[in-house]
C-alpha cells in the first residue's frame, strides 16, 4: 500500500509520531487509497521554521515572477485534470462531473492570481504639504496557515494558497483529514510549477493535533479556516486572543424560494442541484425550499418524483448523480437530524433510509431525502446537517418567505426564482446573506468574485474574487517630504482658514 508523506522543510518526511491513518474511498470503504501522516506539533514546529525561511526568500521575489509560478500551476492543473478528479471522487466521493468542476475552479483561480502578480496595486494621493508625497502599497504578512474542509479537495485550498503566494506569504497547508490526497497532488504541482520548496509545508493529520497547533503558534501571524462553525469559533477565540489576522468561512443554512410566479421547471433543476449535488455537503447547498402556497402542493410533487430517480452509486460510473457521504460520522449526523425531523413534527415524503444493493452495500450511501410541513421554528429549518436532507416550508407571501430566510443564524447564500423583476432586486436588498443568486440556484460561486457569509457564516472577510489580496496583504503607508523644512501635517497644526 502507497504511504504518503509530508512535505516540510524542502522535503517529503514521514510525520515525527511515526504513526498513519488509512485514506478510504467512502464509496466503497474495501478500498484503501493510502496511509497518509497522523502528524502533531512538533511537525507544525518544524514547518513554522521551514515556512519563515520560505518567507524571506518569496517576499523578495517580485510580484510579477511569483504570478508567473501561479500561470504554470494553473497550466499543470489543465494538464492533470482529469487524473486528480479521478483521484477526488475516489477519496470524496462526488461524480467526476463535480470533481473536474472542482478541478477547474482551481485552474481558474490560478490564472486569475496570475494576473494579480501584475496588479497588487497601492495608491498615490495628494499630501496636505508641499514637496511631499503621500502614498501607499501592499507588502505580504508572513507564515499563513491554511486549514481547509473536506468538501471542496482543490477549490478552497486553491481559494487561500493561491493568493496568499501571489501577495508574497509562505503558506502551512493542512488538507482536512478525509481528502489528504488531493492536498498532495495540488502539493506536487506547485513544486514542478517552480514554487520554491521551502515556500511551501504539507501537514497531514488531525484538526486537533494539526490545525490547534499551527493556530496556536506565535510565528504564523495569518489563518484562514474553512470548516464548520463550532471548530470556527474556537479558532477565532484563539485568534482573538494571539491577535491574529483571521478569515473564517463556517457553515450555512441556504434558502430557495419559489414564489407562485416562478418558471417551475426552472425552479425544479435548481433544487436537484443545490439540495444534492455533492450529495448536500456543500456549504451553499440548499437545505431550506420555500415554497408559496400556490405552487406548494405541485412542486412539492415534480420534486418528490425527480428525486426519487436520482442514481446514487460510486461518482466514477457513468450516470452516477449522487455519491456518498463523507464518513461514517456524517452518515450518522444525517440520521441523527432525520429522528430529529420526526420528532419536532415534520413529515418525511422521500428518502430517509440507508440504501441496499449491488455499489451501495459497501459505501457511506444515504438516500435523497424530503421534509415537508417544515416549521420555521424546527431544529432542521435552522441547524446545518450537511447531507442531503431537504426542509420544505410553505408560506403565503413573498414577505413571509424572506422573513423566513433571515430567521435563521447563518448567512451564505440564498436564492429566488420569481419573474418580477422589482421583487428581484428587493430581495437583492432584504436577504440577509452573502450571495443571492435569482432563478439560480444557492450553489455556483465563480471564481472571480468574492465568496462568503454574513452572521455566523463568516468574519467579514471574502474568498475568491479581488477582496481576498486584501487578506493576504498588509497596507503600508509612505510620505516622502522632500521640502527639507519640517512640515507639520493638520493634525498637528491647522494653518488653513481661521474659524
Ligand atoms: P471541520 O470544521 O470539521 O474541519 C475543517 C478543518 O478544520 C479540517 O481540516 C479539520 O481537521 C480542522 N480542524 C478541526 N478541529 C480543529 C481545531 N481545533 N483547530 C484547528 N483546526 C481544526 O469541517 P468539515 O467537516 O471539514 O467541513 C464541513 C463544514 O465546512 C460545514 O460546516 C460547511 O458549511 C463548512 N464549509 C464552509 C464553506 C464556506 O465557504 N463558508 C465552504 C466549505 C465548507
Amino acid at each position: 500500500m502507497k504511504v504518503f508523506k509530508n512535505f516540510v522543510a524542502g522535503e517529503w518526511v514521514e510525520p515525527s509520531t511515526g504513526n498513519y491513518f488509512d485514506n478510504r474511498n467512502p464509496a466503497d470503504l474495501n478500498d484503501v487509497i493510502g496511509k497518509f501522516p497522523l502528524s502533531n506539533s512538533t511537525d507544525v514546529e518544524r514547518a513554522v521554521t521551514s515556512a519563515k525561511r520560505g518567507f524571506e526568500l518569496w517576499k523578495a521575489t517580485p510580484a510579477p515572477q511569483r504570478g508567473d509560478v501561479l500561470r504554470k500551476a494553473g497550466d499543470l492543473l489543465t494538464a492533470r485534470k482529469e487524473e486528480i478528479a479521478n483521484a477526488m471522487t475516489r477519496e470524496m466521493g462526488k461524480p467526476l462531473t463535480e470533481t473536474r468542476g472542482d478541478v477547474q475552479e482551481g485552474i481558474d483561480t490560478a490564472y486569475y492570481a496570475a494576473t494579480m502578480g501584475r496588479q497588487l496595486s497601492g495608491r498615490t494621493v495628494p499630501s496636505e504639504s508641499r514637496s511631499k508625497w503621500a502614498m501607499s502599497y501592499r507588502r505580504p504578512i508572513g507564515v499563513a496557515g491554511l486549514i481547509c474542509p473536506f468538501n471542496f479537495p482543490m477549490a478552497i485550498p486553491t481559494w487561500k494558497m493561491f493568493p496568499a503566494l501571489v501577495c508574497g506569504n509562505s503558506v502551512i497547508f493542512k488538507p482536512a483529514e478525509d481528502v489528504p490526497h488531493t492536498g498532495t497532488l495540488l502539493v506536487e504541482i506547485l513544486l514542478d510549477a517552480g514554487l520554491p520548496p521551502e515556500v511551501i509545508q504539507l501537514l497531514h493529520g488531525t484538526g486537533e493535533d494539526v490545525g490547534a497547533p499551527l493556530v496556536e503558534h506565535p510565528d504564523v501571524p495569518l489563518i484562514s479556516f474553512t470548516g464548520s462553525t463550532a471548530t470556527g469559533s474556537m479558532v477565532g477565540a484563539t485568534c482573538g486572543r494571539m491577535h491574529k489576522r483571521l478569515s473564517l468561512e463556517m457553515g450555512g443554512k441556504n434558502a430557495q424560494i419559489v414564489l407562485d410566479d416562478a418558471d417551475l421547471d426552472l425552479a425544479l433543476e435548481g433544487a436537484l442541484w443545490g439540495a444534492f449535488g455533492t450529495t448536500g455537503q456543500r456549504c451553499t447547498a440548499t437545505s431550506r425550499l420555500i415554497l408559496q402556497k400556490g405552487i406548494h402542493d405541485n412542486f412539492l410533487g415534480m420534486l418528490i418524483e425527480r428525486t426519487k430517480a436520482l442514481k446514487l452509486g460510486d461518482g466514477r460510473k457513468k450516470g452516477t448523480d449522487v455519491g456518498p457521504l463523507i464518513n461514517e460520522a456524517a452518515l450518522r449526523k444525517i440520521e441523527h437530524y432525520v429522528d430529529v425531523g420526526q420528532t419536532d413534527g415534520a413529515d418525511i415524503v422521500c428518502g430517509a433510509r440507508r440504501p441496499t444493493g449491488a455499489g451501495l452495500d459497501d459505501g457511506l450511501f444515504y438516500e435523497p431525502t424530503i421534509f415537508s410541513r417544515v416549521e420555521p421554528g424546527h431544529r432542521i429549518a435552522n441547524e446545518e446537517i450537511f447531507g442531503p436532507v431537504l426542509s420544505v416550508i410553505r408560506v403565503s407571501t413573498a414577505d413571509e418567505a424572506f422573513a423566513i430566510n433571515n430567521s435563521v443564524k447563518y448567512g451564505l447564500s440564498s436564492s429566488l426564482y420569481t419573474k418580477d423583476v422589482n421583487l428581484s432586486f428587493r430581495a437583492l436588498e432584504q436577504l440577509d446573506n452573502g450571495i443571492t443568486y435569482i432563478n439560480a440556484p444557492t450553489i455556483g460561486a465563480e471564481a472571480h468574485l468574492p465568496f462568503g457569509g454574513v452572521k455566523q457564516t463568516g468574519n467579514g472577510h471574502r474568498e475568491g474574487g479581488w477582496e481576498v489580496y486584501e487578506f493576504y496583504s498588509e497596507t503600508k503607508v509612505g510620505y516622502v517630504d522632500y521640502s527639507g523644512t519640517l512640515q507639520r501635517a493638520q493634525i498637528d497644526m491647522y494653518l488653513g482658514t481661521p474659524d
